[in-house]
């Protein structure tokens, strides 16, 4: 045991020295744009609730209603006797807001990744990822076996020559089955706050008869009519075979989904492994992400959405920069050091105020940055609060 232990805290002292080491910090408070962590009150300009609906009343008491109907958990796997009716509702409600033919839930969407991916492509087949896809997704896509190409980041030539490359591949390859060619994208991406070029990249997979999937964690409940996503602010959604996102961002509650034909959703039913074979997710969830669909859609989610745009509109000509076409409240400031990004974290800290610096394996070594989020439900003053905070800091923005 005591090599067992020396070793770890080798690895341990090597993360200390990069500046990589992490921790958790107990939250004695619900989230929200405040929060309580050892005794102090700090804003929190964190967390991917950019509605604020986490904590919203029918949120809560949709969960509560949820828990004293079916209970605190599903018992088993949807395939076995877990297959709640909360379940049935939201992904009928998710298929009716994203307007595909079905829909499907995960405990996460890291299990919604893992599972689609691994179901849908083996050894035989090519993904091509965008480089600054989230972690579930390249975790998915070596775990699937298939041949992986990684484009540069929104590079559209470049995704061209890997497509080029693959469809060489899959004609050379003859007397097996065709190979699949996958591309993923996110729309919006997690820790730069940019988009993706939909309509280019699906004019591309038009091109080469490749497959397209988008991950719209970051768009689902702000961009476009309702809140419905960039695919569908553009017109593209049923271009895309395969529709992926979260219910814990936005939407306020916990779990991962796929949007796609029925085709999809049976076959994934039968195929994908982290849905089978794992419990389903408590009902309180599935309920309180239905409610969370339902708001994102009413006159209320409309408001908090323009709420949202004030805010962003607001900091961002007080820090005087960035373009903004889209609605998007992940702002990066990127420092590059690992140290200097923890510095001023820090510092931010010391002014009640809750930024994390984001390092590496979460971004590329050497691009740490502080990753901002505004929601609606922070104040104008609070946002000032901050901006004031950062001007002390000298970040040189
Ligand atoms: C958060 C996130 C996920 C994972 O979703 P969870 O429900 O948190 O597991 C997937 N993709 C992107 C882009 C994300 O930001």
């Amino acid at each position: 045991m005591n090599s067992f232990t020396d070793e770890l805290d080798r690895r341990l002292a090597s993360l200390r020295e990069q500046n990589l080491f992490r921790e958790l910090r107990r939250v004695d408070s619900a989230t929200g744009p405040r929060i309580k962590i050892g005794g102090q009150t700090l804003l929190n300009f964190s967390s991917n609730d950019y509605l604020g609906l986490a904590n919203h009343p029918a949120l809560k008491a949709a969960a509560v209603a949820a828990i004293d109907q079916f209970g605190a958990g599903a018992g088993a796997s949807r395939l076995i006797c877990g297959s709640l009716a909360p379940f049935h509702e939201l992904e009928a409600a998710l298929a009716a807001f994203k307007m595909t033919g079905a829909a499907l839930t995960f405990s996460t969407g890291y299990a919604a990744a893992v599972g689609t991916i691994t179901a849908l492509l083996g050894k035989d087949d090519i993904i091509i990822l965008d480089k600054l896809v989230h972690a579930c997704i390249v975790d998915a896509a070596k775990l699937s076996g298939a041949k992986l190409r990684v484009f540069a980041h929104n590079d559209l030539n470049d995704l061209e020559d890997k497509l080029k490359w693959a469809d060489q591949f899959s004609k050379a390859e003859c007397g097996m089955r065709k190979a699949e060619i996958l591309i993923i994208t996110e729309s919006i991406f997690s820790m730069d706050g940019d988009a993706a070029p939909l309509l280019e990249i699906v004019a591309l997979k038009q091109k080469y008869g490749a497959w397209l999937m988008v991950d719209e964690a970051h768009a689902t409940g702000i961009i476009g009519h309702d809140g419905r996503g960039l695919a569908d602010e553009l017109g593209v959604s049923d271009q895309i075979e395969i529709q992926m996102g979260t219910l814990g961002k936005a939407l306020g509650a916990s779990g991962g989904y796929i949007c796609g034909s029925r085709a999809l959703i049976d076959f994934l039913v039968n195929r994908a492994r982290s849905f089978i074979f794992s419990t389903a997710p408590v009902p309180a969830a599935a309920a309180a992400a239905t409610a969370g669909i339902k708001l994102v859609q009413s006159a209320e989610g409309e408001a908090l959405r323009r709420q949202l745009q004030q805010r962003i509109t607001t900091f961002k000509s007080e820090i005087g920069n960035r373009k903004s076409e889209i609605l998007c409240a992940i702002i990066p400031l990127i420092l590059d050091d690992e140290e200097k990004a923890l510095a001023a974290a820090v510092r931010l800290r010391e002014q009640n105020i809750f930024v994390p610096a984001i390092r590496y394996p979460t971004v590329a070594r050497g691009a740490a940055r502080l990753r901002l989020t505004l929601t609606a439900a922070h104040t104008p003053e609070d946002v000032l609060q901050l901006s004031n905070a950062l001007k002390t800091l000298d970040l040189g923005l």
